[in-house]
């Protein structure tokens, strides 16, 4: 009930005006988002690199409806991969088509994307694109899989969501194609048809695609997995898995979110594997902030604090 609730207000237009004016909500957000500038962000990003931790930067924004929206925001991203080229931090890029004019027109997205993956690639790095709801996956894939044929494995990436049914399809496909994904749970909220409505369903089929993707015909074809994951069953099988497959530390690695069991992050980069933090930052937090109350009730109880103390 809360987590259809709080994804059905990441969506609603009043409740994201209402919230956003809110004098509180700054500090609320700030556990969850770097800031509002790419300043902030590069701070944030150079203090986790000081610990160890990869970074993957998220220029926050999603579902633009002109041109100027998605240049806008496609610029945003250019700034990025220059700031992070000229301060030398350890971070890629993520973001949403979406953002980039997919609900203007494909090929619109299309061109603002060749723009951001050009200049990925004068500067060596990476893109990896969000998933979005299901209304996107058929088309997100079908970009993400022009753009790899365009550019390189090595500039641009996917995310997959372990509770969709399709996923096991499409995870077959990717790692024969060498992809490089992120594999999550998956954030919105999707029917039965589409998605496994249980938790320990979408459990089962997160660690059945780990498997798949773990696997050493796989990697030799250069496929590369990001275990997005927050659960410690979820950790702990992956790392059981490459162990028992004798599959190096270095051939994939663990993703959590920014400002999300920070102590557990620390711990996984100790024990000698890879750890990227998805660092979001930008002005247009609501949306994003939603889904990560969604996705834990204890969340609701820390912003319900913070209301009473205001
Ligand atoms: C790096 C990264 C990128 C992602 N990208 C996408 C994407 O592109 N598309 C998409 O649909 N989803 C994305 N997600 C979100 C993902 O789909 C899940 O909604 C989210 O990660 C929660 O699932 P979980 O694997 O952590 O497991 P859960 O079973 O949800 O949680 C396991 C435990 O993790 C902790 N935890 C989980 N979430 C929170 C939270 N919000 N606050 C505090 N504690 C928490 C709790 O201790 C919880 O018991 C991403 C997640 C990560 C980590």
């Amino acid at each position: 009930m809360m987590r259809s609730l709080l994804l059905f207000l990441s969506t609603a237009k009043l409740a994201r005006r209402v919230f956003m004016a809110m004098p509180f909500s700054g500090r609320l957000v700030r556990r969850f988002v770097a800031g509002e500038s790419l300043d902030e962000a590069i701070a944030v990003t150079q203090a986790l690199n000081a610990k160890g931790l990869l970074v993957t930067l998220d220029h926050l924004g999603e579902n633009v409806f002109t041109e100027a929206d998605a240049n806008k925001a496609t610029q945003a991203y250019l700034d990025l991969l220059d700031r992070i080229a000229v301060s030398k931090v350890n971070a890629n890029a993520s973001l949403k088509l979406t953002q980039l004019g997919l609900d203007v027109s494909e090929e619109v997205c299309l061109q603002n994307m060749r723009r951001i993956l050009s200049k990925a690639k004068e500067h060596g790095n990476f893109v990896r694109i969000d998933m979005e709801s299901t209304a996107y996956t058929e088309r997100t894939l079908r970009l993400y899989r022009t753009l790899r044929d365009e550019y390189d494995f090595r500039n641009v990436g996917v995310v997959i969501q372990a509770y969709l049914r399709r996923s096991e399809s499409d995870v077959r496909q990717l790692a024969a194609e060498g992809t490089n994904i992120r594999l999550c749970k998956g954030a919105y909220m999707e029917p039965p048809e589409l998605a496994f409505p249980e938790k320990f369903e979408v459990d089962a089929n997160y660690v059945r695609l780990m498997q798949i993707y773990l696997d050493q015909p796989a990697l030799n074809s250069g496929a590369y997995i990001g275990a997005a994951t927050h659960d410690d069953k979820m950790i702990a099988a992956t790392q059981q898995t490459a162990t028992e497959r004798a599959i190096p530390k270095e051939r994939f690695e663990f993703q959590m979110l920014y400002g999300i069991r920070p102590q557990r992050q620390q711990q996984i980069v100790n024990e000698g594997y890879k750890m990227r933090v998805y660092v979001p930052y930008g002005t247009e937090w609501y949306p994003y902030f939603m889904r990560r109350l969604a996705e834990r009730p204890a969340n609701v109880g820390f912003l319900l604090k913070n209301l009473l103390r205001d």
